[in-house]
């Protein structure tokens, strides 16, 4: 069997890059501020049910300032059908109170993970859709279920296939990989049937060795 350390992963993904690596994510904000809103409430639930719910919220809450003056249960008509929103209403008044304003948005993953609510994903959501250098690697459910089906990463604990796709790519490419991943398992490799035939990585994919 061959070493998959021997595959050129950079040049493997070269098609992978040019048909998705430079679509934005699904999440419709638009500003900093929208975005890191959006990115707390949509854990567990689905981008295109917060893309529903958040633009209300906007209007009565614009900015940080706004948001940090209120109270979670003021947030609850707003954001009661989405998933866990109670905890998701405690977490953004919390973080609105501790940044102050949109300016104040930390830039770094130490910093931005240090917030109620923001995990290695939503923090690399975040930093990848506003310019930031990134430091990691976005790893949704999809990119989870994406990378070992490849043969890129193997295990199910997303800070270790967030690590190993680190070690494989190079950081200039980490935002192309990041969006790259997720929109292969939206669009193509999905859950159970994967549309191996027309996938541009099926040349170097490891279930499709040994399914396809
Ligand atoms: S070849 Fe098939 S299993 Fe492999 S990444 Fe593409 S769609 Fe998924």
């Amino acid at each position: 069997m061959k070493a998959k350390q021997e595959i050129n992963w950079l040049e493997a993904f070269k098609p992978l890059f040019k048909k998705y690596g430079s679509k934005k994510h699904p999440l419709e904000h638009k500003n900093r501020y929208q975005l890191l809103v959006m990115v707390v409430l949509s854990a567990r639930d689905s981008d295109k049910h917060i893309n529903v719910v958040a633009p209300p919220l906007f209007e009565r809450y614009p900015s940080m300032k706004e948001l940090a003056k209120t109270t979670p249960e003021d947030l609850y008509p707003y954001l009661g059908k989405v998933v866990n929103f109670g905890n998701k209403a405690t977490w953004l008044v919390e973080i609105a109170k501790t940044v102050g304003k949109d300016e104040n948005i930390p830039h770094t993953i130490d910093e931005l993970t240090a917030l109620k609510g923001i995990g290695r994903k939503s923090a690399n959501v975040i930093m990848s859709e506003s310019g930031d250098a990134m430091e990691g690697v976005i790893v949704d459910l999809h990119t989870l279920r994406v990378s070992p089906r490849i043969g890129i990463a193997t295990g199910t604990n997303p800070e270790k296939i967030e690590k190993q796709l680190m070690e494989k790519i190079p950081q200039k490419k980490w935002k192309e990989l990041g969006m790259s991943l997720t929109f292969l398992g939206r669009e193509i490799c999905r859950p159970s049937n994967p549309k191996c035939p027309e996938c541009p990585v099926n040349g170097v994919c490891e279930y499709y060795k040994n399914n396809g």
